[in-house]
């Protein structure tokens, strides 16, 4: 497995394999690699002959009160995760060779990040998306996975693919969930014993959602959020926000019925996390 850690070292490379043919899947991700990144790079090797997995703590995407310095790091342990799956290069920049100091040059989605985390994160898609369009740039390639656990994430790259032309396919793959259903993340280290049993109720609470549109067909949304955000107080989580929205639009949606997509943020202690689910 190759380790490029420059910028140029990557485009070389993927300029090679383009030249010569070979159909090239990318990966973007923050390291720390658990589960659900390994079941994108199992996606990404089903559809590419090579994989590029890109580990990088994006600084840009990070506000000024968020975790940038604590985000949990283990590079050794990635290398060796990302050899096993079957990665055949890995991207570790660092900011200093990502971004020029007077880089001035940014990419904005204007109406996706409008709400949810794009409300509550300042500043953040457009860390994310100007990441994302240089990683394509830089690993040129045919097909990138992404995961449905940061959906709106997903949403947002889908539409700057498809705004900005792009030539590559957007997959996105399936949330990896621990046994007892909380959504496998990296933050979920910075969770106590006591924090990790109340982390469940981010996922009860979707559940809460699909059950009773399952049962009913059609549920208020007005209702529905009263009650999923009561169950994850319940659970001495804070919420930062409970939304049932339009799959395509992200916007709010009067009626939750099959296909909309619940989503909430809340914090356990300090930690803000995040999970959703299509009703
Ligand atoms: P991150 O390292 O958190 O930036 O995530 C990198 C990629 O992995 C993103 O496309 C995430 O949506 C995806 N991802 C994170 N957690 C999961 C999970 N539990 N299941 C599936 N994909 C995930």
């Amino acid at each position: 497995m190759l380790v490029f850690n420059t910028p140029a070292e990557l485009q070389a490379w993927s300029l090679e394999k383009r030249k010569a043919g070979v159909r090239v899947g990318l990966v973007p991700t923050m390291g720390y690699l658990h589960e659900g990144h390994l079941s994108l790079i199992a996606e990404a090797r089903k559809r590419a002959d090579e994989v590029v997995v890109s580990i990088f703590v994006n600084p840009v995407q990070f506000g000024p009160n968020e975790d940038y310095e604590k985000y949990p790091r283990d590079e050794q342990r990635d290398l060796e995760r990302c050899e096993a799956a079957g990665a055949s290069a890995v991207f570790l920049p660092t900011p200093q060779n990502m971004y020029a100091p007077d880089a001035s040059v940014f990419v904005v989605e204007e109406k996706l990040g409008q709400g949810l985390c794009g409300a509550r994160r300042p500043g953040h898609f457009r860390g994310v998306c100007t990441v994302v369009a240089k990683l394509f740039n830089l690993a040129l390639p045919q097909v990138a996975v992404f995961g449905q656990k940061d959906f709106q994430q997903a949403a947002i790259i889908k539409r700057m693919v498809r705004d900005l032309n792009f030539p590559l396919e957007i997959v996105v793959a399936p949330i990896v969930r621990e046994p007892d259903g909380l959504a496998k993340s990296s933050r979920n280290v910075y969770l106590s014993a006591e924090e990790r049993q109340n982390a469940l109720g981010l996922s009860r609470s979707l559940a809460l959602a699909a059950d009773a549109v399952a049962a009913n067909g059609s549920c208020p949304s007005q209702d529905l959020r009263a009650k999923m955000a009561a169950l994850l107080e319940s659970m001495s989580l804070r919420v930062d926000y409970v939304e049932l929205v339009d799959a395509e639009t992200l916007l709010p949606v009067p009626e939750a019925t099959a296909g909309t997509v619940a989503l909430v943020a809340a914090y356990c202690g300090n930690t803000r996390l995040i999970d959703n689910r299509i009703l």
